[in-house]
């Protein structure tokens, strides 16, 4: 590589949740880096990103920390989520009036790269990396547009990240990879498994080999309802994927009482996370998907923008102290309050999808409801604190340490 001066301290690829949460929260922290960061995003916001857009109350959390709110985009409130096996059993909220929100991507996404360029950070659309070059003194970054050199560089470019190979990714890394396909439907005349205006996870599909769920959640398209469906399969149990999802999605959608041969399914990867993953290297940190994110539910949303928020606070004190190596970013994001989240859920992901008996699957879900409405309420769902800084979590977690 020459001896090109950097063009920029931070060059962050993708601006999804993890890449304008990182860029956000940075500024905050460290308002002089203001012109010393790019965000590099293949499409133009708004684009389509396959997601169900199910927002669990830790992303208002997460979005309040840098000044911003739901209430600026359009939402829809679902009353109830039922957690069924085969047409049975519990229902549950995770706030106190409502199970959970559900946003369009394109929306959330265009809201939150408009607010970062807004504060003053330049986001370069129609931008692809195809190559990142780390050497001693600097990363360079090739796109469709040129070569750009920066002193740091955080992958937050998905579940295909073309950053996670540059990180020497760990081994069997594909596998920790979840299939799902989806559908935008028109609203449903009537579910019988259900009130309209609920969600639904079927998780009988386990019976065929699915390690995860059916979903059936309300939606909107420009304020219109709609209906999103989809299957998650997680992989997490372990095994070869051997079950069609479209076989799944049309048996469930005949189920809701629509018409199967309707369907236009899209699919899209998710990768979960693993403590034991490669998720920073010098001058490089990933983030979002790229590092890994749910592995229960496939809920990453809430998780990207925490993402953001720990990557924030490893690039501050990098840039400040010239460590650039992040030689302890995985134990940050792992001490954190977002990761003893991700950890819980990897654990009960391999736990759960591992049953392979249906007679113990249905059991756990039809009688298992008092338990689960519990435990996904204190250590899945509401993971974020008020505040959340890693800091204050290690010395938390480690007490013996604090002076
Ligand atoms: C079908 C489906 C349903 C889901 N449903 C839910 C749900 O209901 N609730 C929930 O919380 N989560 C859900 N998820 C998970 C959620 O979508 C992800 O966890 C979340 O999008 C991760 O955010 P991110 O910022 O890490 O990545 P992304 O949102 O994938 O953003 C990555 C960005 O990087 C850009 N990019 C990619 N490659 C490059 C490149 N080479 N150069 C430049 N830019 C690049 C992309 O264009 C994109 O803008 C779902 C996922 C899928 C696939």
């Amino acid at each position: 590589m020459n001896a090109k001066q950097p063009d920029y301290d931070v060059i962050i690829v993708g601006s999804g949740p993890a890449g304008s949460s990182t860029a956000l929260n940075l500024l905050a922290r460290s308002p002089t880096l203001r012109e010393r960061i790019v965000v590099l995003e293949k499409a133009t916001h708004p684009r389509i990103k396959l997601c169900a857009g199910g927002v669990v109350p830790d992303v208002e959390r997460c979005l309040g920390s840098v000044g911003l709110t739901l209430a600026d985009i359009h939402t829809v409130s679902v009353d109830w989520a039922h957690m069924h096996y085969r047409g049975r059993g519990f229902r549950m909220r995770v706030a106190r009036d409502e199970a959970f929100r559900v946003l369009r991507r394109n929306e959330l996404d265009a809201y939150l790269a408009d607010n970062v360029q807004r504060r003053g950070i330049r986001l370069e659309e129609h931008t692809e990396v195809s190559r990142v070059h780390v050497s001693d003194s600097m990363v360079s970054v090739e796109t469709n547009r040129g070569r750009l050199v920066g002193r740091v560089v955080v992958g937050a470019d998905g579940a295909k990240s073309v950053v996670r190979k540059h990180v020497g990714a760990s081994h069997n890394s594909e596998r920790r990879v979840a299939r799902l396909v989806e559908s935008l439907v028109p609203e449903m005349p009537s579910d019988p498994r259900m009130p309209a205006g609920d969600a639904l996870f079927e998780f009988g599909c386990m019976a065929n080999g699915v390690q995860g769920y059916f979903w059936n959640f309300p939606s909107h398209d420009g304020g219109d309802p709609r209906r999103t469906a989809g299957v998650y399969d997680s992989r997490a149990g372990g095994g070869d994927p051997r079950t069609s999802l479209r076989t799944i999605m049309q048996a469930e959608m005949e189920a809701s009482g629509r018409d199967p041969t309707e369907l236009v399914l899209e699919g899209h990867p998710l990768r979960w996370y693993d403590p034991n993953a490669t998720i920073a290297t010098h001058r490089v940190l990933l983030a979002g998907d790229a590092a890994g994110v749910d592995a229960v539910f496939g809920e990453g949303i809430s998780l990207s923008l925490g993402y953001g928020e720990v990557a924030a606070e490893a690039l501050a004190g990098a840039l400040a102290t010239g460590d650039l190596s992040f030689s302890d970013y995985a134990q940050r994001v792992r001490s954190s309050a977002l990761g003893r989240s991700l950890l819980m859920r990897t654990r009960v992901a391999k736990i759960l999808y591992r049953l392979r008996s249906p007679a113990i699957q249905r059991a756990l879900i039809w009688y298992g409801g008092p338990f689960f409405r519990w435990f996904l309420s204190r250590y899945i769902f509401n993971w974020r604190p008020e505040t959340m800084s890693t800091e204050h979590e290690q010395r938390r977690r480690f007490p013996i340490f604090d002076a």
